[in-house]
């Protein structure tokens, strides 16, 4: 009915955004009046008719706005969540739920419609610089964690966009890249979760992706936002683009992508023109402008919520302390965690005093403040030794102030030095404390991938520190515990020997500290698993020889404004299916820690395993595994089912496909949970090419209950006697330069 009465002027202006106060040649800084200051945009208002323009903010750590405004001295500070890595390493979807629950309130409360997050691209290579942003390489965990983060944000009335779709999988040259991917891997791997998040979540938005995928751009891409996503999923909300992405705004029109952020004046003449020329029908804006309205009408500011400017902050920053705990992984604890005695604590490492809540760019929140390691523990009443503390502190000035101002808001300033140390200094140390902590940081966010030296690999100074720090305490016989501040994988196998602990802490947000603590004084019990393979070596992961691509002979670097796009270039997806542990287990290469791993202070058993049938006939298929905690204190168990499907069918398998996962409750030392995992077809299921069909083959499947993807505890199996074709779909995503990139390689 709203469509139908609005001019042509009215629907173009509400597809595309008001735009951006960024410097741009078409758009000078500051013209823009924003309602909430330093959301990333919002539509046209349509005053005629009544509707309203909606706002749109990051991101998936929580709401990113500015926390000062000129016009008063209030501020309107976020609460800086853990980076959805280590919500997902929590594999606690009621927990994700809560954290997406308590980040829509701030949203809500400060007059924001709609979030920009999750993100949930898969892990496909450790040095793509935004996998902070991501769950998981597995497509799984990554969609039924994503699902609960929705449904916890969209509990408030407020909109989520869940992003970015699809195959956003590097930085490097991410509004160019043409991501080559064979059709399986697509459906299998980077769209899947995907799927799963839609069908169990059902989100207002979707923001496609910047890059191309086989040879066209996600934004302008009907197969990927038309045929895929509506039709073979039913998607019924809105689609809008990546800010600035995609350049022809008729074909985005026609694609399926409803709205164009953040908006600028060239993209409202140019629909405007080819609708006046007769080539693009004014129905197809119709549909577009429709589903914009939809959400319209649901999003508070249509209700004219009145909204306070003062979130929960407190209450949050507890939610957000409890989160950061639960997703914390114990990689390696010889006998030293949690700590008893140990009061005076050597805390070495420039990270342990500036701890990092979360990466850069639209992912990071401005937060009242972050709690570092040594913060954390001073507010647990331990003493962390205050020369070698105001050591540390000294330094990190001096060289803080030798940092270049930061330029844009999402530039990322190089890390400080690692501080050096002399052997002596380090033993006179070790005589004096009870044991020695060090924090390894690593920070990363939008535009830039990581680097193998000095990132994925330690300094020199970081290897040396490790080493000094653990033979003056060990000749002492004292531990050394190592925490790990990142964003995501790093080396580990060089050094992990020398220490006593590792505990993989992430970037936890702003109470990061407080969390970490509660973990290392055994007041949580750590039960995190990690959702993405620690190699041993870079040369171990196989889309690392095709990461992150090749520049197209003769290109050049395409520029908008004063800002590098970068060049145009391909990445081909050689490895097809085989991402993280499903490349790891096939092939059988060893890694430094594997996909699922974590431990805890206590021990589990896992008995009683069962499937409610030993035949599989197209209905669910229910595994039961009672857990025991056989340790001393209370914990949890995260608990993993794997699938290996029968060779020699169709379709090459994994060794390992993750179908399934539940995690106990607080199990009392002792105490027992049963729980019932349950496995749909869909699940089951392969994607088969030729047929454009999800197939679960015939044969002899085995069902791996694991406490990770390497320690399987209880082994099962079921018979598929005809082979099951589950679910037929639309032949989608294939061009000939994708088939003839990849037959090639
Ligand atoms: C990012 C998106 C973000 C948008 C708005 C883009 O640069 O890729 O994830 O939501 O900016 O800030």
């Amino acid at each position: 009915d709203a469509v139908s009465k609005m001019t042509l002027e009215e629907k173009v202006d509400l597809v595309v955004g008001v735009g951006m106060n960024l410097s741009m040649p078409d758009m000078p800084i500051g013209a823009i009046k924003e309602k909430v200051a330093g959301a990333a945009g919002s539509t046209h208002a349509i005053p005629s008719l009544g509707i309203p323009s909606i706002v749109l903010a990051d991101g998936p750590a929580g709401l990113r706005i500015s926390p000062t405004r000129d016009s008063t001295d209030q501020t309107f500070y976020c609460t800086a969540f853990p980076i959805e890595t280590l919500i997902a390493s929590s594999w606690d979807v009621e927990l994700a739920e809560s954290i997406g629950k308590a980040m829509g309130n701030e949203v809500k409360e400060y007059g924001v419609d709609i979030l920009l997050a999750p993100a949930q691209n898969i892990h496909r290579n450790p040095l793509a610089g935004r996998n902070f942003e991501y769950l998981s390489e597995d497509p799984v965990l990554s969609g039924k964690m994503a699902a609960a983060l929705v449904n916890g944000v969209e509990s408030n009335g407020v909109g989520t966009s869940v992003k970015h779709f699809a195959a956003n999988n590097q930085e490097t040259n991410r509004m160019l890249v043409d991501a080559i991917i064979g059709e399986r891997a697509l459906r299998e791997i980077y769209l899947r979760g995907f799927e799963i998040t839609v069908k169990e979540s059902q989100p207002w938005t979707i923001m496609s992706a910047y890059n191309k995928v086989n040879g066209t751009y996600a934004s302008e891409n009907k197969d990927l936002l038309t045929t895929i996503l509506r039709d073979d999923w039913g998607f019924e909300g809105l689609v809008m683009t990546d800010w600035f992405a995609g350049r022809d705004p008729v074909a985005q029109m026609v694609a399926g992508n409803d709205l164009l952020m953040p908006g600028t004046p060239n993209q409202t003449t140019a629909i405007l023109d080819a609708v006046k020329k007769g080539e693009l029908a004014e129905s197809v804006l119709d549909v577009n402008a429709a589903r914009i309205i939809k959400i319209i009408l649901q999003s508070p500011v249509f209700f004219d919520y009145p909204y306070t400017d003062k979130p929960n902050l407190e209450a949050n920053a507890e939610i957000a302390r409890a989160a950061a705990a639960e997703g914390i992984v114990l990689l390696k604890n010889d006998d030293i965690l949690p700590i008893k005695n140990q009061k005076n604590i050597a805390a070495f490492g420039v990270g342990s005093y500036e701890f990092i809540a979360g990466g850069t760019g639209s992912g990071d929140v401005n937060e009242a403040y972050t709690v570092s390691l040594v913060e954390g523990l001073e507010n647990a009443n331990y003493t962390v030794d205050e020369e070698l503390a105001s050591g540390y502190k000294t330094y990190i000035e001096e060289e803080k102030a030798k940092q270049p101002e930061k330029r844009f808001f999402f530039e990322l300033l190089p890390p400080i030095a690692e501080r050096p140390l002399t052997s002596s200094q380090v033993l006179a140390q070790a005589k004096e404390s009870d044991i020695a902590f060090i924090t390894l940081g690593r920070n990363s966010g939008e535009f830039q991938d990581r680097q193998l030296s000095g990132d994925f690999y330690l300094t020199e100074a970081e290897q040396d520190m490790i080493s000094k720090v653990s033979e003056a305490f060990h000749s002492q016989n004292k531990k050394v515990v190592v925490m790990l501040n990142i964003g995501n994988v790093i080396e580990t196998a060089s050094w992990k020997d020398k220490v006593d602990a590792i505990v993989l802490a992430w970037q936890g947000g702003q109470e990061a500290g407080n969390a970490l603590t509660d973990v290392l004084i055994g007041k949580v019990n750590p039960s995190g698993k990690i959702p993405t393979t620690f190699p041993i070596t870079y040369e171990d992961v196989k889309s690392g020889e095709n990461f992150p691509g090749e520049n197209l002979p003769d290109s050049e670097e395409v520029m908008m404004g004063p800002i590098s796009m970068g060049f145009p270039s391909k990445v081909t997806y050689e490895e097809g299916i085989y991402v993280g542990y499903r490349y790891f287990s096939t092939f059988d290469i060893a890694t430094s820690y594997p996909f699922g791993f974590g431990q805890s202070y206590t021990d589990f058993e896992y008995g009683n395993a069962s499937l409610s049938n030993s035949t599989f006939n197209g209905d669910e298929l229910t595994v039961s595994v009672d857990v025991k905690n056989v340790g001393d204190v209370a914990g949890k168990e995260i608990v993993q089912v794997y699938v290996t499907a029968p060779d020699g069918g169709l379709l090459d398998k994994p060794a390992l496909e993750l179908k399934a996962f539940d995690k106990t409750g607080l199990l009392n030392a002792g105490a027992s949970e049963a729980l019932t995992l349950t496995m749909s077809a869909k699940t089951l299921a392969s994607f088969d090419t030729e047929r454009s069909a999800w197939i679960v083959e015939p044969g002899t499947y085995q069902v791996k209950i694991g406490a990770s993807s390497e320690d399987i505890r209880e082994v099962l199996s079921f018979e598929v006697s005809d082979e099951l074709v589950v679910e037929t779909v639309n032949k989608a995503l294939v061009s000939d330069v994708a088939i003839d990139e990849l037959t090639s390689k």
